[in-house]
């Protein structure tokens, strides 16, 4: 799969290649047929506004005063600019949204170094690398989509199916889920026991991927009996790919055998 299909994201909009979406009304269904972008708001998957041929179309009303429209312009702007100079560069977003969103969440201060694990910061653009099991686009870092690429064909050359369960995931998207909770009266050390803190996860990077098999349950422990399983332990680290939680790991974290990370260094600019 092509890894050219790109993501660019923002803050707090993701800007969308226009043929990946589909319409949730008539007026929306007509520009989005011409949209060659999307602008998406990432707290809840709204569309803001489609970029046709013709310049930039609204979806909602306030658009000018939607929270991070001028980052998603500047963005626009610069993918732009560089994709007619030919460059590709992915860099990392500010974690600072993220460090006051968990402020307000009342994440406790002593949380990253209970499980010594780092904030991850999101890339600024992800590449398709392909659909996951339930037909959603399924984004990485540019990198990892072609690393990601490379082991499923390879496993594929030994008989060895391996499917997507899912990629990237952002802080906004993990945030909501806390916000929902705690807005239904959760506390956040009951919201823990469940749900990874929003900022902590490996998938907010793009570098990670679950990884199932057909037929098998999502996300269990029993992926580590079957093929698929047996295949990537012995060849993934050979296409960069590293599993993040064994067995008693030093986080604390389950034992997590479909989570897998692209750990390869990127290579110099
Ligand atoms: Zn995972």
């Amino acid at each position: 799969m092509a890894s050219d299909v790109l993501l660019l994201n923002t803050p707090a909009i993701e800007i969308w290649p226009g043929r990946l979406l589909r319409a949730r009304s008539n007026h929306d269904a007509r520009l989005l047929a011409r949209a060659t972008q999307v602008l998406r708001r990432k707290r809840d998957g709204r569309y803001l506004a489609a970029v046709t041929p013709d310049g930039l179309h609204a979806l909602l009303p306030d658009l000018q005063r939607e929270p991070g429209f001028k980052a998603a312009q500047a963005a626009l702007d610069h993918a732009h600019r560089t994709q007619r100079a030919g460059i590709e560069r992915v860099a990392e977003l500010p974690l600072s949204r993220l460090r006051e969103r968990l402020d307000a969440l009342g994440l406790d201060d002593g949380y990253s170094a209970r499980v010594g694990l780092p904030l991850v910061a999101e890339p600024t653009r992800l590449a398709l690398a392909g659909f996951d099991r339930y037909r959603r686009a399924l984004w990485l870092l540019p990198q990892a989509a072609r690393a990601w690429a490379h082991l499923r064909d390879a496993a594929l050359r030994d008989g060895v199916v391996l499917e997507a369960i899912s990629g990237y995931r952002s802080h906004d998207y993990q945030l909501g889920i806390f916000e929902r909770k705690r807005a239904r009266g959760q506390s956040v050390e009951e919201i823990l026991t469940v749900n990874a803190a929003p900022g902590y996860s490996e998938h907010h990077s793009g570098r990670a991927l679950d990884i199932g098999a057909p037929d098998e349950p999502p996300a269990e422990e029993s992926f580590e009996r079957t093929p698929a399983f047996d295949w990537l332990r012995r060849n993934a680290g050979a296409y960069g790919f590293v599993m993040s939680y064994p067995r008693d790991n030093p986080h604390g974290i389950v034992y997590e055998p479909w989570h897998w990370c692209w750990r390869d260094a990127a290579p110099a600019p």
